[in-house]
């Protein structure tokens, strides 16, 4: 049955343009890396979905690979796409990726033509969608030219099966590069999308805002609750459905040493500026203007609410950044 979207859904979600292109995403975003994949239940999802939809949430970032097992989160997607959202199309932007392993053999990895228009075709074809809004190369790929992964990603623009292009977990280098083919093809790079959070600063000493805001490009960064460490999950050991318990993605051992103490630490900012720590952690995330929007994952609606709710309070102290900086650079 169709969604009926929510009346006030653009009320609050703050939405921030990419770059220096007529894009504007939501600042939070919803990633589908995890719990979508089959092994969830379609209701769960669906009801995640709806309720990210009716707090503004407008951007749904996929990839061929999510899941598990790979290709059924865009399989989940698609089919609540078809059920609830279709006449929202125009209201959403949807994304999807390719470079990681997703089928055997030479091409079905890493960055060369072939690889790029045979998985977003076999991405739409799960997603049940003509184009995707954004198609991104997933990782940098040091053996094939970039003019031809970029070269791809300018064909796959003029066939009009995706509106935009990005790269992911490309440095400043490696984004100044390929800014300046794209530019010359004439498909100008939208975004880039790395890791960034309270624990994962390696994009500050990279100075990648500065080298986007010089190509023109924005910035979408991913795992900013750091996969849930940056959140009340772990304070009193370790939940049984919790990602740390189900995925290998996230191990026990990023637990050890002072981390914990370090959470606690957070744990206690936050409060004091009225906050959770996930809600404080992506306000943090987002501090700097040129930030377009953190990517967000959550197994429940409840997560989704407590993290969209962070756009409630977006402003830090010079004593609150000197404060987090102390316990997030160990
Ligand atoms: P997060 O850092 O936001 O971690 C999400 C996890 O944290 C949730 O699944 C949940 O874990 C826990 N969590 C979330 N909110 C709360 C809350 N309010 N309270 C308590 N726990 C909470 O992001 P992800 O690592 O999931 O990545 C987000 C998205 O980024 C992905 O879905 C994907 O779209 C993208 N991504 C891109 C990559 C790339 O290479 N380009 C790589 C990785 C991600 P639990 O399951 O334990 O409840």
């Amino acid at each position: 049955m169709t969604h009926l979207a929510a009346d006030d859904r653009y009320e609050t979600m703050p939405y921030r343009r990419s770059g220096r292109s007529g894009l504007r995403l939501p600042a939070i975003s919803l990633g589908l890396w995890h719990n979508f994949g089959h092994t969830r239940s379609i209701e769960s999802q669906r009801a995640i979905l709806r309720r990210a939809f009716d707090l503004g949430v407008t951007h749904f970032d996929l990839a061929n690979n999510y899941g598990p097992p790979a290709g059924s989160a865009e399989e989940n997607f698609g089919r609540i796409f078809a059920q609830d959202f279709r006449a929202y199309r125009d209201e959403m932007v949807i994304s999807s990726k390719a470079g990681y392993y997703m089928w055997p053999g030479p091409y079905g990895e890493w960055g060369s033509r072939k690889n790029l228009i045979a998985s977003l075709d076999q991405s739409l074809g799960r997603l049940g969608l003509d184009y995707v809004d954004v198609f991104y190369h997933h990782r940098p790929d040091p053996d094939t030219p970039l003019e031809e992964t970029m070269g791809a990603l300018d064909a796959i623009v003029r066939s009009g099966k995706a509106l935009y292009v990005g790269v992911s977990n490309y440095t400043s280098e490696q984004v100044r590069e390929a800014a300046a083919i794209l530019k010359d093809l004439g498909t100008p790079l939208l975004i880039d999308q790395p890791r960034y959070s309270m624990f994962d600063r390696r994009i500050e000493e990279d100075r990648l805002l500065d080298a986007l805001e010089e190509v023109g490009a924005g910035c979408i960064v991913f795992s900013p609750l750091e996969q849930g460490l940056l959140t009340d999950r772990y304070l009193k050991g370790i939940p049984e459905d919790s990602r740390m318990a189900t995925s290998h993605f996230l191990n026990e051992d990023r637990l050890e040493g002072d981390v914990l103490d370090r959470v606690r630490g957070l744990n206690a900012i936050a409060a004091e500026r009225g906050q959770s720590l996930a809600q404080t952690a992506l306000a943090w995330a987002l501090r700097d203007p040129r930030m377009t929007s953190v990517i967000i994952g959550a197994s429940s609606v409840r997560q989704l609410e407590d993290n969209v709710a962070s756009i409630g309070n977006l402003e830090f102290s010079e004593d609150e950044l000197a404060a987090i900086d102390k316990l997030s650079i160990g």
